[in-house]
Parts: C-alpha cells; structure tokens; sequence
C-alpha cells in the first residue's frame, strides 16, 4: 500500500512550479496540483503516519502572519487609524470547487487621520491564507507548522498621498475564485483566510489592520442518493436512500429495505431477523505536513511532505426499533433519522491541493439472526443460532446550509452546466459490502 501511494504521488504533475510563478497569487500558490492520493484502507487507524511523499513545491511568503485575532484590532499612537465596513453578504461558495463561481467580497477600507495630516508612501491590502498543521515536519518549527500565501493584494495608492486629518474611504472588491478551500479547522491542521492593510508613512512608520475572513462553501442538494449492498454469501441485500448533503445541525432521514431474508426449501423455511441496527458518521482528515527548506532534509528533500489521518466517529445510535418485517415478501424496512453530534463539531467536506482533506462516510452495522421454521407452522420458528453481521459504508457530504448568503450570481441565468440532463438513476452506487460470519459468538 505505501507503494502504491508513492507511486501515485510521483505520478502527480510536474508542470506545477512554473504554473504558480506564473499565475502571481491570484491563483493561490498555496494549492499545488491535484493528484489522487489513495489512502490505506484501514481506516481504523488513529493519526495514521506516514508515508514520506513528493508532494508538490510550496511558495509561501517569508512573513508569519498570526490569524488569531477574531476580530478588528486598530494599533493606537498612530498618525492614523484604521477600521473596515464590509458590504458584501457573508461569503458562501456554492456548490464543489470545481463549479462554484466564488463570492464577492467588497467594501471600505476607512482610514482616520488623527493628525494635521500625513503622508502615506505605499498602502496595500493582502488577502492571505494561513495553514498551520498541528504535526508539523520538525516539532517546534514555526515554518514547517505555518505557511502563508497570498490569495490578492490591493494596491491603494499609486503614488505617496498626503492625507489631511479626518476620514478616508478606500473602496475594494475582489471576486473571490470559488477553488478555494474553505475556512477550516481540523485537528490535524486550520485553514484561515484573513486581511492584512499597511499603511507606511514617509516617517517609515507603519499603520497596520488585520481581519479574519470566514468561507464558507454550500454544496447545494440534488436529489437523493440510491444505493445497493449485497451481502454474500446470502441472499440479503440493502437497498438505502441516504439524502444528498447533510449539515451540521438537524437531523436527516435514512430509509433503508433489506430483502432477500427468506428462503423456501421443500417443506421448511430459513429466514433473517433484524436484531440489532446501529448506525455511525465517520470524518477521515487528512493532512500533509510540508517541512520548511531548513528540515526538508529531515523527510528526503524538498517538495515533499508526511501524510497525516485522522478518523472519528462524530455521531451514532443505535436504532432501537421502527423496522417492520414482511416475511410473506421477504422484505425488512426501517426508516430512521440520523444526525452530527454537535457537540463534537463536525467539520464540513473540503479538499484542497496541498493535501488537505476531510470527508465523512455513514457506516451501517446489522446484526441478523437465522431462525428456521417448517412451512406448514411459520409461526413456530426455531432460532438455528446462526448469526450474521453486516456493515456497509456510503459516502456522505457534509456541507453548510444553503442560505448564509446570497451568491452572486444568482441573478444571472442559468448555465448550459446547471440544466439537469436527465432524470436521477435509481442506484447510485453498488457494492459487495463486508459480512462477518460471526455466528455463535454473539450470544443472542
Ligand atoms: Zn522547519
């Protein structure tokens, strides 16, 4: 497996480094090309290390920037103050990376001249991103924890400007590229964008003001997901309708039918029960640790990193009842609602270029139990003490709700893309999911 994962890491573009020269930061440095990293299955395994990888080269600014500050902070003592009127609706990308169209951020950059007057030199404002990993390459090593890149840079002034006392507004806008990741903050490492304005004055002095930018990405819902698990060697199979996306808050509804439980011989009949069904939401965050230039020896030269992953459970139960059995149609259905433990706070899907991911899949475990019965006295079924377990996973997509913000186009027409080609297809996707035989050993 390690191999395989090398392999498919070498495989990964080479033309990345002049693309990102070229591209100046409006297209985020920060996000090497995608490759496909195939992760080891066994997803059980707890911050699983690490597997040494080329990776992809980082261009990251020589400047730290500390994104702790939550909100507006203005230097005092200075020639000048400032603060930030933001006019654009909170920023929500709609839909995968791939398709949204981004969001508009715009608004004033307001400048008060305490003084008579004073003359600023240069005056610009970055946008930058900031991922700081909690497993850094070199423990204690701010630049293998900390890289910071420039998404835009607004340039105020052309020229020095002498600025009287009183107010000054400095409009800005910026569509922001709907590829970017959104904000996040696992436990393996945040992702958080923040403005950063400086004013020099010709006294070389400088008049600084830093922001916080929250993203946010909506994916919005299709129509329900469809799919199929068989179970070998049985006849059993699961047919389950999970919803599109699933939010953090609120609870959403799974139907699921299980069929095939019975089985006819010449005058007898074995047929499934349903003793216990559980249910869980697993996240799987991944991360890439890069290393800065001063330990990039540490893990075999640079442009490489160490994947980190982390799998919870952020939410189970198990289903006590609801489930009906229809023994003449051989047929199991439940329905039942499933839901984030808030209090575990869930971290919505994203997937970023430099190896940043989180995903979450909804694991099904059954355990049926086999009873027999002759055919001319069904209701005298025997249990034959054979037990069996079934668990099957589906992919899920947690995502915020739709309606923090408005888009910005949303007032435009719909795009050849947006207009749906055909109706949903029934399933999905279709498996052979895992049965454990583990009859006996469950003592039921
Ligand atoms: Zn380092």
């Amino acid at each position: 497996m390690p191999g395989r994962l090398l392999q498919a890491l070498r495989a990964a573009p080479s033309s990345l480094s002049t693309k990102v020269e070229s591209s100046q930061a409006l297209h985020l440095p920060l996000f090497p090309p995608v490759y496909s990293v195939h992760p080891p299955t066994n997803s059980k395994s707890k911050s699983q290390e690490s597997l040494v990888m080329d990776a992809f080269k980082r261009h990251s600014l020589s400047g730290r920037h500390h994104s702790d500050k939550k909100s507006p902070k203005v230097e005092p003592q200075k020639a000048a103050k400032m603060d930030m009127v933001v006019e654009s609706p909170p920023l929500v990308f709609y839909n995968s990376s791939q398709s949204s169209t981004g969001a508009l951020f715009s608004g004033q950059l307001k400048v008060n001249v305490t003084e008579p007057h004073v003359t600023f030199e240069k005056f610009e404002m970055r946008l930058l991103a900031t991922v700081t990993t909690k497993k850094p390459v070199a423990q204690h090593c701010q630049d293998c924890a900390t890289k910071v890149t420039e998404i835009h840079k607004w340039e105020f002034l052309k020229a020095p400007a002498s600025l009287r006392h009183g107010m000054h507004e400095y409009p800005f806008s910026h569509l922001l590229p709907g590829h970017l990741p959104a904000t996040t903050h696992s436990t393996l490492a945040t992702l958080d964008y923040s403005l950063s304005a400086i004013a020099t004055t010709s006294t070389g002095d400088k008049i600084t003001y830093n922001r916080n930018l929250d993203i946010k990405r909506a994916i919005m819902p299709g129509s329900d997901k469809h799919s199929i698990r068989i179970f070998p060697p049985t006849n059993l199979t699961a047919a389950v309708t999970l919803p599109p996306v699933i939010h953090p808050i609120g609870d959403f509804p799974i139907e699921m039918r299980l069929s095939g439980i019975v089985t006819n011989k010449n005058d007898s009949q074995t047929r499934w029960k349903l003793r216990k069904l559980n249910w869980r939401i697993e996240e799987t965050q991944k991360f890439i640790s890069p290393a800065c230039s001063k330990h990039a020896q540490k893990i075999g030269g640079d442009g490489k990193g160490v994947l980190h992953e982390d799998v919870r459970v952020i939410g189970n139960e198990e289903v006590k009842h609801g489930w009906k059995t229809d023994f003449q149609e051989g047929n199991i259905d439940v329905e039942f609602q499933a839901a984030c433990n808030m209090a575990l706070k869930p971290i919505c899907d994203m997937e970023s270029p430099n190896g940043m991911e989180v995903k979450h899949n909804f694991v099904i475990e059954m355990v049926v139990a086999e009873e027999w019965a002759p055919l001319k006295k069904l209701s005298q079924a025997t249990p034959t003490g054979a037990a069996r377990v079934l668990r099957t996973q589906f992919h899920l997509i947690l995502t915020e709700r739709a309606g923090l913000g408005i888009s910005w186009d949303e007032e435009q027409p719909p795009m050849y893309e947006d207009v749906p080609a055909s109706p949903p297809t029934y399933v999905d996707d279709y498996d052979l999911s895992r049965l454990d035989d583990e009859a006996g050993s469950l003592n039921l």
